[in-house]
């Protein structure tokens, strides 16, 4: 489903005041906005292990032009994004990798945590957020764990299939099916990588996947990629990339094994010795610009 974001409609709004703070930088944004001046924003680090000290479940978003995207939402995700400066009002859209309780349990209290700020902030009321999910079962739990919809949000839910999902002058998100729920006998997939063309970038976001060979299809031009180490260790992901002669001038790794939890940036270093781009660890609360790599905060 393509979404068009119309640029006349935010003038209307404008013209006739019902336009918040964010929405008019939004637009001020605008011309400066064209090359790069993309935050990443990471929320949760932690794949489905047990709880971790400072970690929380896989997370992040992408911000750009005044809005954020959102990619996966792991239990905690809303908390730390909103203390860490990320303004949830923004949301444009929500892209969940698949149904396991580390990417998604945090949906019902990113819901509901919109939903109060938007009780507290006026011009955000009837402002449609699109969720993509790979299940039709994952946005009815969420409601009924919330009890009833609140209305000042509303959730737009679409199911996620093979290809570009999302689109407005600034991103496309595309999905491709991987195999790290295997191979279903219906045919029909439930996990999903993402890539993502921002702002002349190119990302890739891996969710959970069987390996990194997953991700093929969508790897040629792929300047930065986020890839989780839960079920494989990086040096196994640079390996498979390596044959593939993929080579990302950023790879950034998240979702991490317990390895990486417990040993920190410090397992990177021998790879980095012969690993032709950058190699970043990801924690909680990190905030990364881009195109650049550079650490904000
Ligand atoms: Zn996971
Ligand atoms: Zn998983």
């Amino acid at each position: 489903m393509i979404k068009r974001v119309i640029a006349f409609s935010l003038l209307v709004m404008m013209i006739t005041g019902g336009v918040a703070c964010s929405q008019a930088k939004n637009t001020a944004n605008k011309e400066e906005g064209s090359v790069g001046n993309i935050k990443l924003r990471m929320f949760g680090t932690a794949p489905g292990s047990e709880p971790m000290e400072e970690r929380y479940y896989t997370s992040f978003a992408l911000e750009y032009n005044g809005a954020l995207y959102w990619f996966d939402a792991g239990e905690g995700c809303s908390h730390i994004a909103h203390t860490t400066g990320a303004d949830l009002q923004t949301i444009q859209a929500i892209f969940i990798s698949h149904s396991h309780f580390d990417h998604i349990a945090g949906l019902a209290g990113l819901y509901s945590t919109m939903a109060k700020l938007d009780s507290l902030h006026s011009g955000y009321q009837n402002k449609q957020v699109e969720l993509y999910v790979p299940s039709n079962n994952i946005w009815p739990g969420v409601v009924m764990q919330i009890g009833q919809l609140s209305v000042y949000q509303n959730f737009k839910e679409h199911i996620i299939k093979d290809g570009v999902l999302y689109q407005n002058e600034d991103i496309t998100v595309e999905a491709l099916h991987n195999n790290h729920l295997g191979t279903p006998k219906d045919g029909v997939y439930q996990s999903f990588s993402f890539k993502i063309r921002l702002s002349g970038i190119n990302i890739v976001y891996s969710g959970d996947i069987g390996s990194v060979d997953d991700l093929a299809p969508i790897m040629d031009d792929c300047d930065v990629l986020l890839i989780e180490t839960g079920h494989q260790e990086a040096a196994v992901h640079l390996n498979g990339l390596e044959k593939m002669e993929f080579t990302p001038k950023t790879v950034m790794f998240l979702h991490h094994s317990r390895n990486m939890m417990r040993n920190g940036d410090s397992m990177l270093d021998k790879q980095r010795k012969t690993y032709p781009g950058t190699l970043i660890f990801l924690n909680d609360g990190d905030i990364y610009s881009l195109p650049d790599i550079q650490k904000v905060n």
